[in-house]
């Protein structure tokens, strides 16, 4: 059941081709305490695995990374709202359409997000003015060290933009196998992005009185004009984190920029990473297999599969370059391993 050296160029969506010394395929509960039984055993680090669209790998893994493919998705109409449990391993984006095509309102605008169920509380994903956070209930999770199950709350999550308790205080301390969302029957439409308005307007339709099933297929060609499928184009989709800046260095920089890019967000202000980089003449140049996407400055893209360590030179140089340009600090939204 545990493979060794184990390519994982097709298990990431930047195409890096890595090895990851231990590797296990698993399918249900049973299978997954073995693979970790294992790990302890031999005292390694564990990888929990989904589609490989949000990871960057610098190097071989040495340790044991673990492909979950747990499968299973109900929908349980309570009356109030529609309880949605879908297991690790399933594909995010047929669950949203699977809910969509039946009338259920709550993910439309998380449509055509790759990766798996069990990555979504990671990063709190979220597109189009909706976070995962919205319409979350609980998750379970394995603890790695214990082999105990554990319920999570939304509270426990301590979900925050792209952050979520799993990248902080209990990082790499559990694989999560099961999440539980309630989406709403008093439904409404989020629909503010200028994106989403433009797409609605050009095609002549009222964008308040669209439901679910059309927004998100608005959601779909919206992405799918502006982003690079991985299939085609190997990318971890946006890079950068946007980053969150207190008022003064907003203002600071609206003066300089008048044409600035940012949104209130609470008491900081959130600037579009994007726009920045483009700013500062990124979009579109290629440095050896590597680049920035020609239609989407904030998303680094991997033609000609080159290793990690050029998309991680690739990335740094940014970040140095807008911290000289604008004083901002970018974050990579991936995750480096090892
Ligand atoms: P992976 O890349 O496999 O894993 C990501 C991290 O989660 C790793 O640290 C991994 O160890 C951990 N992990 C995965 N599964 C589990 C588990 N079951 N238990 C514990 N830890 C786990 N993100 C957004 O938020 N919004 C977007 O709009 C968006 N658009 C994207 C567009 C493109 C073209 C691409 C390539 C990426 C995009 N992303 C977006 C990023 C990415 O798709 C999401 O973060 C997604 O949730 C990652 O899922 P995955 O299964 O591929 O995770
Ligand atoms: P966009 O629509 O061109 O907008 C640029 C940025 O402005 C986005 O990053 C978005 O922030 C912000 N923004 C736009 N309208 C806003 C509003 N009304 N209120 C608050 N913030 C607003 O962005 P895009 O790159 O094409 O992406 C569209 C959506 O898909 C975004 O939500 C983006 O996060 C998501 N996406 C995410 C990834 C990823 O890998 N994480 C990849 C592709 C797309 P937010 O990013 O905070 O929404």
């Amino acid at each position: 059941m545990i493979d060794t050296d184990v390519d994982l160029q097709p298990l990431n969506t930047l195409a890096i081709a890595a090895k990851a010394n231990y590797f296990a395929r698993v399918n249900s509960l049973e299978q997954l305490l073995e693979a970790l039984e294992f790990s302890r055993r031999r005292q390694l680090p564990v990888l929990p695995l989904g589609g490989g669209s949000n990871i960057v790998l610098t190097g071989d893994f040495p340790g044991l990374v673990i492909h979950l493919q747990l499968q299973g998705v109900s929908m349980v109409d309570t009356g109030e709202d529609t309880l949605v449990t879908a297991a690790a391993g399933e594909n995010w984006h047929q669950l949203v359409m699977r809910t969509v095509e039946q009338g259920i309102g709550g993910l439309e605008n998380l449509a055509l997000i790759p990766g798996c169920i069990g990555a979504a509380p990671i990063q709190n994903i979220g597109a189009y003015g909706v976070e995962l956070r919205d319409i979350f209930w609980d998750l379970t999770a394995v603890h790695i060290a214990s082999g105990e199950q554990q319920k999570f709350s939304a509270s426990d999550c301590q979900f925050e933009y792209r952050n979520s308790v799993f990248k902080g205080s209990t990082l790499d301390q559990y694989v999560i196998t099961q999440v539980r969302m309630r989406l709403p029957r008093r439904w409404v439409p989020r629909v503010d992005y200028p994106a989403l308005q433009h797409y609605f307007s050009e095609h002549r339709l009222d964008a308040a009185e669209q439901g679910p099933d059309e927004i998100a297929r608005a959601v779909i060609a919206i992405r799918s004009s502006k982003l690079p499928d991985p299939a085609e184009i190997p990318n971890a989709g946006s890079f950068f984190k946007n980053p969150l800046v207190s008022e003064s260095c907003y203002f600071a920089l609206k003066q300089r920029y008048p044409e600035l890019v940012a949104f209130p967000a609470g008491e900081r202000w959130k600037l579009a990473a994007g726009w920045l980089i483009e700013r500062a003449g990124w979009r579109g140049r290629r440095i050896n297999n590597v680049g920035v996407h020609h239609r989407q400055a904030l998303v680094l893209v991997n033609p000609g599969r080159g290793p990690g360590a050029e998309v991680t030179r690739l990335a740094a140089e940014i970040a140095t370059d807008i911290y000289q340009k604008f004083g901002v600090e970018l974050e990579p939204e991936p995750r480096y391993y090892p």
